[in-house]
């Protein structure tokens, strides 16, 4: 091998590596193996090929690239497997070795890089395309051109993922403190997302509802950011750590109790700011006290306590757990509790709860058609426990089994955890300020 292709193939060494055993336990977790059947659509065989490039036995061809492309990074593998290999790590520094690279067309690159460098971080760009997604969704148009089969197979797929998008965003609160109602018992920051502020505007909404209703102020800071997820997921590290920065200065600036997400993949970054600014001596302690704070809005009202608030719903719910929260921030039970504290309701579980729906952040408008047949699989089991409602904890997850509904469901109606406590929450009276 040449000398620099040794030391490309070099950078792609990692300590995680060594650490797997190949021993195979974490496919049957894995949502693209369990689809394709292929082990070089496996965990264990993604690791293969990083070992093999890393070793410089095998070039980073178009074919390895593929096959690190179709992984969700969902990290179910990490709670499958026995050697603890932090299987996160090594798809993250592969990818970003894959961005420094330049092996994807032009195109591909300058079309990520638009939307993860500037639309996601624009709430101008944001309200706009909402906007146009808007009238799409509404007028008709999105209608006639299904009808008349005008986008390409691609694109049509992508376009079954498309949030409904509901006005107004949530950027209108930027800025605000509101209230605790009753009896004051703190007061927390908000972390509203990206997209969220327009995709899911309703679910920020009746998260700080209940946040209120339960005695807390809510603070949205105004120059709060992306959280970096979708970045460091497409390997673009430094902009991940740059959004960071800017999100610990931000959120530090005002004294509270706690950064409350009600995005588990927003959340899982953010609890890793420590790591991302390791290495930048300005920024890791006070990297350190923001993720001390962190918590989950499941998290944080499971550990705060919602008993003797809530009425009466009478309906089966089942839980979906997202990867983030479960793989990542280890929050299995805290939604659950949750569910149950709710006086009437019957939480019903399904097959596999913890497998990937097929979301993934922005996977599923880049590789829609996997991503819809692990969603169809999803919400096979999700029917067949006869459930209403199908509650969830992460925005993506969210939008994703919504759509999942739309093409394969029986009607259920989809929901955060923190909308059923806002349901449960209503006999409270509602709130002022908007909200
Ligand atoms: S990642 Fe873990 S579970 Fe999967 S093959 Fe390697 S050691 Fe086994
Ligand atoms: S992160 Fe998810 S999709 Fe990727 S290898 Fe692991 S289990 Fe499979």
């Amino acid at each position: 091998m040449a000398g620099s292709e040794t030391l490309t193939a070099a950078r792609w060494m990692h300590p995680e590596l060594d650490r797997c055993v190949h021993c195979g336990l974490c496919l049957s977790a894995c949502p693209t193996y369990r689809v394709l059947g292929r082990e070089a659509d496996s965990p264990r065989g993604r690791i293969y090929q990083m070992i093999q490039v890393a070793h410089g036995n095998l070039p980073l061809s178009a074919s390895v690239i593929r096959h690190l492309d179709l992984c969700v990074a969902c990290r179910g593998c990490e709670s499958a497997c026995p050697s603890g290999v932090r299987y996160g790590e090594l798809i993250e520094h592969a990818r970003t070795l894959i961005e420094q690279t330049s092996v994807r067309p032009t195109f591909v690159r300058l079309a990520r890089r638009l939307a993860l460098r500037h639309l996601v971080l624009s709430p101008v760009m944001l309200r706009s395309a909402a906007r146009l997604l808007w009238v799409y969704q509404r007028a008709g148009c999105r209608t006639v051109v299904r009808k008349a089969r005008l986008l390409p197979s691609k694109l049509a797929l992508a376009d079954q993922f498309a949030p409904e998008i509901e006005p107004p965003s949530f950027y209108r609160y930027y800025g605000q403190t509101l209230p605790a109602q009753g009896t004051r018992r703190g007061r927390v920051a908000f972390f509203a997302g990206c997209v969220a502020n327009v995709a899911c505007a309703s679910l920020n909404r009746a998260t700080v509802r209940v946040l209120r209703r339960l005695g807390y102020d809510v603070w949205i800071p105004a120059r709060q950011t992306c959280c970096g997820a979708l970045h460091a997921h497409a390997g673009l590290r430094e902009d991940a750590q740059k959004l960071a920065r800017q999100n610990v200065d931000v959120f530090l600036a005002e004294p509270c109790d706690a950064i409350v997400s009600n995005a588990a993949g927003c959340g899982a970054a953010l609890k890793s700011y420590a790591d991302w600014l390791a290495s930048d001596p300005v920024y890791v302690g006070k990297a350190k006290v923001f993720v001390q704070m962190v918590r989950d809005v499941t998290e944080f009202l499971d550990a705060t306590g919602v008993n003797g608030q809530l009425r009466p719903l009478k309906v089966r719910v089942t839980y979906q757990d997202p990867c983030h929260l479960a793989h990542v921030q280890k929050l299995r039970e805290a939604p659950r509790r949750l569910l149950r504290a709710v006086p009437g309701l019957e939480l019903r579980e399904m097959l596999h709860a913890d497998l990937c729906c097929g979301s993934g952040g922005i996977y599923s408008l880049l590789e829609p058609s996997m991503s819809l047949e692990i969603l169809r699989r999803k919400m096979e089991e999700v029917n067949e426990t006869g459930a209403e409602w199908v509650v969830t904890a992460n925005t993506g997850c969210w939008v994703q089994l919504k759509a999942g509904v739309r093409l394969f469901g029986r009607g259920q109606r989809v929901l955060h955890v923190v909308e059923v406590l806002d349901e449960a929450c209503r006999a409270g009276g509602e709130v002022s300020g908007g909200l």
